[in-house]
């Protein structure tokens, strides 16, 4: 078997050429496309040290965890939830060990978990995802929550965090991943058609630093998938997968080199977390953004004359692309009561002041 890599170095330009006053540093140098075990044959390439530390939760041992383990001889570490409680926790396990590279095996909650491990305890951060479902594998920010003295999960945006040195893609894994994680990556990365508006708009507004080649990357991102969605290949083929990973790792680019979500997240992210903190985390990441990304949409399309004049990145077009993915875009086929819409578009946005979105602007109200 060959690997295939993608890097990422063609897409990003010097900062000085673009101007932006961003200093365009990413730590990712490539994603793998092949089997883990011979891609883990190039850690060493990549100057990726041991130590390591592998973390898993259950089901992602079972997946690909075991097998890291016993390859690379390192210390196996749980992830139970995606809190700061969790990642603390761990922290201090890691320095005590003195591991010099931390790797993720998993989904969302433990990559964030890991990468806040790696940022804070200065080590190399290797991402092997078990499913294409959100743009976090590759950001610089990891959504991590807050446990009330009641137990509920409290969220007050993300945490800085380290995007990995290296992601490993083995398709055998990533293909057969439940489908609504697969249609979950559509989902997150159809939101940059948003989430650079609500950008712009801050940018138009009140003069806030915008960077041209981190729109560049979330649109390469969003073209990636677009072009599947037309094509006639089914979203779960190992083509469009494929695709996917790419644009999945194309969108963290956009990120990594502001160090910030704000190009891939926007008002249809604060939407979305309400929904998900509503539904207490069932609705799958992406799924929940699709939801957000259609209402703001609509939203951009009534009050913003900057919004999109391609045909390709209109609203009518985003709902063809979410049946394609089959993602449901409508409340009802997802169970949300519409209270609880109203409420994520009246009140998301508060819990985040310092990111301008239309939501900021507009400040729509339950009336
Ligand atoms: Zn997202
Ligand atoms: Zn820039």
């Amino acid at each position: 078997m060959t690997i295939e890599r993608f890097h990422l170095a063609r897409f990003i330009k010097p900062p000085e050429e673009c101007g932006c006053g961003f200093k365009h540093e990413y730590s990712l140098k490539a994603a793998l496309f092949g089997r883990i075990e011979e891609c883990l044959e190039l850690l060493d390439e990549y100057g990726i040290r041991p130590p390591y530390g592998v973390f898993y939760d259950p089901i992602t041992y079972e997946i690909a965890g075991m097998d890291v383990l016993k390859i690379l001889g390192a210390k196996g570490f749980v992830v139970s939830s995606p809190t700061y409680d969790d990642a603390q926790s761990k922290l201090k396990k890691v320095k005590e060990l003195k591991l010099g590279t931390v790797i993720a095996v998993g989904g969302g909650s433990v990559i964030d978990v890991t990468r806040y491990v790696a940022y804070e305890g200065n080590l190399n951060f290797v991402a092997i995802p078990t499913a294409p479902s959100n743009d976090g594998i590759a950001s610089p920010r990891a959504a991590l929550y807050h446990v009330s003295q009641t137990g509920e999960l409290v969220y007050t945006g993300t945490a800085p965090a380290k995007p990995p040195d290296l992601v490993i893609f083995d398709m055998s894994i990533i293909a057969s991943a439940p489908k609504k994680l697969i249609s979950s990556g559509y989902g997150d990365i159809l939101s940059k058609l948003v989430s650079i508006k609500d950008w712009q708009l801050a940018r138009d507004d009140l003069g806030e630093r915008y960077c041209k080649n981190a729109e560049e990357l979330a649109l390469a991102a969003l073209n990636t998938i677009i072009e599947t969605a037309k094509d006639r290949k089914e979203f779960d083929s190992l083509n469009s997968v494929k695709a996917l990973c790419k644009a999945l790792i194309l969108s963290g680019a956009a990120m990594g080199i502001v160090g910030s979500t704000r190009p891939a997240g926007g008002s249809e992210h604060m939407v979305a977390r309400h929904l998900e903190i509503g539904f207490k985390r069932k609705i799958p990441h992406g799924v929940a953004v699709a939801i957000g990304t259609l209402a703001m949409g609509t939203f951009h399309e009534l009050k913003n004359p900057n919004w999109w004049k391609e045909d390709d990145y209109s609203v009518e077009s985003m709902k063809k692309y979410l049946e394609k993915w089959k993602i449901p875009g409508k409340l009802e086929q997802l169970n949300i009561p519409v209270d609880l819409m109203v409420e994520a578009i009246t009140e998301s946005w508060k819990s985040r002041p310092e990111r301008y979105t239309i939501l900021h602007k507009f400040k729509p109200c339950s009336e």
